[in-house]
């Protein structure tokens, strides 16, 4: 299947940027495909997860949960904070932290849960007025924001501009991460995932090269 090309070539990019196989985690994006897509990836032994939208994945994760056991499931769409309750109920990672508002919120959520999940602040590269994400230029300052709300970061997030070349996007996540001691790097799609893996991403978000092209109709 299709998965097994897409671990064969992310092993291969990691060989090519003299990386350990395996540093890179493959999050298999399922949001709008049909279920019987989304079982056989994990039949296949697969168990890592990117979802978009709450309502979604709470529709179709619980069961799966406890018929495959060991899922791990990545929010990867914007997070409404009067969506953050069910979102914390079904995510392990968060990858769209992007404002006060919501770190405040998910602060308080943390606090009472006694549990975090892992969190990744989202990087708006591009500075592109309708995509989410903090502003490169206050990457610095949130992150350091989100720290003395006590929240444990796992590292940062982008999206690179549609038709660009997303090198420049990639190499300018991984310096934010770099000066701000952030290990974690989510970057990198179907289109660009090996580009990513030679930046150093080492979350990889992969869906219609393993699914086939979502169906929005
Ligand atoms: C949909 C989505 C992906 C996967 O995109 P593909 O091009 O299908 O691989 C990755 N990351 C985010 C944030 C997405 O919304």
């Amino acid at each position: 299947m299709a998965l097994n090309d897409i671990i064969t070539r992310i092993h291969a990019a990691e060989s090519a940027a003299g990386r350990a196989p395996g540093s890179t985690t493959l999050i298999a994006v399922s949001k709008v495909q049909p279920p019987a897509r989304i079982t056989a990836v994990l039949d296949a032994g697969h168990r890592v997860f990117g979802e978009n939208y709450v309502q979604e994945a709470a529709g179709k994760w619980p069961e799966w949960r406890e018929r495959y056991p060991g899922v791990e499931l990545h929010m990867l769409g914007p997070l409404q904070t009067n969506k953050l309750k069910p979102a914390l109920d079904l995510f392990d990672a968060i990858h769209t932290l992007d404002r006060p508002s919501l770190a405040q919120k998910l602060a308080r959520q943390v606090q009472a849960r006694g549990s975090c999940p892992q969190l990744f602040v989202q990087v708006n590269t591009g500075a592109e007025p309708q995509k989410a994400g903090t502003l490169p230029a206050d990457a610095d300052g949130f992150i350091a924001d989100c720290r003395a709300l006590d929240l444990t970061l796992t590292g940062l997030m982008c999206i690179p501009p549609d038709g660009q070349d997303p090198a420049p996007h990639f190499a300018m996540l991984r310096e934010i991460a770099g000066r701000n001691g952030l290990q974690a790097l989510s970057m990198g799609m179907s289109a660009d995932f090996e580009t990513a893996i030679a930046f150093g991403a080492t979350h990889v978000r992969v869906g219609s090269a393993i699914f086939g092209a979502r169906d929005y109709t």
